[in-house]
């Protein structure tokens, strides 16, 4: 009898035991979805609430209480896993509702139109290697919209980093395949989309950088003459190197107005 007690716990225990081995699955864990790597890397870093502050410049700076950008929505997606999973697409929080709002617009004027992002700031901004701005999370590089025969062209949206040594002629055609060419019309619409919603936002473009030899073609496009009128600030002086690698993408820099 005086074991009794003891064999009693001891059975409490194992059983105790039994149950921390095998968890009884809480009723929505069946139910929930399995996150794959990407969105796990988006939710943990989603949780900022703190309003965003940049400090000093795009060139000398860096970035307090930034948000991350979706990897993907209905019709934009981050080019590179890598560099999306190495935190390179930070920015202030006007810039991100910048960036979204831009792409809800853009869905109802282009619909089926799918749009590129590329690099941004650092979760702290900082020097980001290779580029020169990108530090407060004010500089955010826009895929050039592409084209064939007409058509959006796809083909290349996937390419990752590589995407940055794209190489376009003077008139916009892809030096490797002649038949892909900027859609400038898009391009020129999304510029003066990011410049409206930046604005509603307390922001404006300060800069957008795009190889010289391809402005004429942008501001000779309808929504290109618009942007023209404008005044938006397009980087007059280059070196030979930053002019040649902005022509698959367009780098844009933003301010509070
Ligand atoms: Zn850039």
């Amino acid at each position: 009898m005086k074991y009794l007690l003891p064999a009693l716990l001891f059975l409490i225990l194992l059983a105790c035991q039994n149950e921390n081995a095998v968890p009884t699955p809480a009723p929505t864990a069946a139910k929930a979805p399995v996150l794959s790597e990407i969105e796990e890397h988006f939710q943990r870093n989603n949780r900022e609430t703190r309003p965003s502050r940049s400090v000093g410049t795009v060139d000398n700076g860096s970035l307090e209480h930034g948000r991350i950008v979706p990897f993907s929505g209905p019709n934009f997606h981050y080019f590179d896993t890598a560099s999306y999973m190495r935190g390179r697409c930070f920015v202030h929080e006007n810039v991100l509702k910048t960036i979204l709002e831009t792409y809800t617009l853009l869905e109802k004027q282009l619909p089926g139109k799918l749009f590129g992002l590329m690099e941004c700031s650092k979760k702290k901004g900082g020097k980001i290697h290779p580029h020169i701005t990108h530090q407060n999370g004010m500089s955010v590089d826009f895929m050039t919209p592409l084209q064939r025969d007409g058509k959006q062209c796809l083909d290349y949206d996937y390419a990752g980093a590589p995407h940055y040594f794209m190489d376009f002629d003077d008139a916009g055609r892809y030096k490797k395949d002649a038949g892909v060419s900027i859609d400038f019309e898009t391009m020129a619409q999304h510029i003066l989309l990011l410049e409206k919603t930046a604005r509603a936002n307390g922001l404006k473009i300060s800069k957008v950088i795009f190889r010289m030899e391809l402005k004429d073609e942008l501001f000779a496009s309808e929504y290109g003459k618009r942007l023209k009128t404008t005044g938006i600030y397009f980087a007059q002086k280059l070196t030979p190197l930053i002019n040649r690698l902005h022509d698959d993408h367009f780098h844009v820099d933003f301010e509070p107005l």
